[in-house]
């Protein structure tokens, strides 16, 4: 198979542990027979100081000719005097999520055994670890909704407007992607709305409850209220399998779900949409669950993980490749119980630099 994706490693760390997963791609695919044709691109702050936008033009038109985007993270404290609009994050990643209309982000949550003391959660809480993923809408809901104002009233006073709004067809869509994310796990799907006061949300559960019913009865569905889940999520984590939510309540959950979970430099994540690529699979956006770190960015300290689960990710959804998805999580998780650590997963032990963990994950794989 031809893996042709568009690297764009972004700015601060985002570049080196992009470096550090590179070889572990080149050679799962080296040794199950594919070829990968790769280009790197400039994104976010690199693609401002390169060209004048942090989505550039030739970037975006190598993205179109890929057939998945594997992205590391963009922002830092150089641009962060730019007017918002024109910030890394906001004007490269909504960019591409919207182009590629990418309404789905799929974010294991996953805590190995090996690694419980990185966890606020109490051991015994969690003695088999956490190992749920968030299923969040991505391009509906409160964050594009339309009126969108902050008007000075009459009177003097300011009103700010955000529209929440929600079609049935989104939920159904995003729903779809749940049940085949559950049907590849424990089949148990939670879904988290705030039905006792919210419109959009009686008609998410309604839509959900149909959804599964008509096409999924092999699935066990359950609801939750998101204050319950929020609670839920931090007294027994490991009681969930798949969770699905709608844009906002995803953007808080599934942060929380990573803290659960100890560092971000460990949790990968996956955007994907209705685009299919040239393997009639979904065309995707796959990176990092945390940012540019800019405290510990130059210093070989990342913990490339992160970015490594990411490229397995892609394998996985874009190009059908579970073996070699499979291969590279396994060698992530036998590096780990290994007791091979970046400093951020280390609590006191020695810890090694980010490319050191690149190479044992490498010499696992
Ligand atoms: P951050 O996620 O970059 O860092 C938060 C903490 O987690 C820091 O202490 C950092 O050192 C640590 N951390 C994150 N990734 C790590 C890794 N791989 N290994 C070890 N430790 C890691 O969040 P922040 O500091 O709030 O944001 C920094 C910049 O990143 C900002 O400009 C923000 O806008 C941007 N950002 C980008 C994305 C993205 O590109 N998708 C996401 C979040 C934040």
């Amino acid at each position: 198979m031809q893996i042709n994706i568009a690297i764009l490693p972004g700015d601060y760390i985002g570049p080196e542990v992009m470096a550090v997963a590179l070889p572990v791609l080149e050679t799962v695919l080296r040794r199950g027979g594919h070829s990968l044709k790769y280009s790197t691109h400039a994104v976010g702050g690199a693609g401002i100081d390169a060209a004048g936008k942090a989505l550039p033009d030739a970037t975006l038109e190598a993205c179109q000719q890929a057939d998945a985007i594997l992205f590391g993270s963009v922002g830092g404290p150089k641009w962060e005097k730019l007017p918002p609009h024109e910030q890394p994050e906001r004007a490269a990643l909504l960019p591409l999520r919207k182009h590629f209309r990418l309404f789905a982000n799929i974010r294991p949550g996953f805590l190995p055994k090996a690694l419980l003391d990185a966890s606020p959660i109490r051991s015994e809480r969690i003695p088999e670890g956490i190992d749920m993923v968030c299923i969040r809408e991505l391009t509906g809901g409160l964050y594009f909704g339309q009126p969108k104002r902050t008007t000075v009233l009459p009177d003097g006073d300011s009103e700010a407007v955000d529209t929440m709004i929600y079609r049935k067809s989104e939920i159904e869509r995003i729903t779809d992607v749940a049940i085949a994310t559950a049907r590849a796990r424990r089949r148990r799907l939670l879904s988290v709305d705030k039905a006792n006061v919210l419109e959009t949300s009686v008609l998410w559960r309604k839509t959900v409850t149909e959804r599964v019913a008509a096409t999924a009865p092999d699935i066990t569905l359950a609801h939750m209220y998101v204050d319950n889940a929020a609670m839920q999520l931090v007294r027994a984590p490991a009681s969930v399998d798949v969770l699905l939510t709608e844009n906002m309540f995803g953007d808080i959950l599934s942060d929380e779900m990573a803290v659960i979970c100890g560092s971000l430099g460990m949790l990968s994540s996956a955007s994907l949409g209705d685009v299919k690529n040239s393997h009639g699979l979904p065309f995707g956006l796959y990176e990092p669950a945390g940012g540019t770190a800019p405290d510990i960015a130059g210093k070989n300290l990342a913990n490339p993980c992160a970015q490594i689960l990411s490229a397995a990710l892609m394998l996985r959804h874009s190009f059908g490749l579970h073996a070699e998805a499979d291969a590279i999580d396994v060698a992530v998780k036998k590096t780990i119980a290994d007791g091979i650590r970046t400093a951020d997963i280390a609590f006191g032990a020695i810890a090694v630099s980010s490319s050191e963990m690149g190479a044992a994950v490498l010499a696992r794989l």
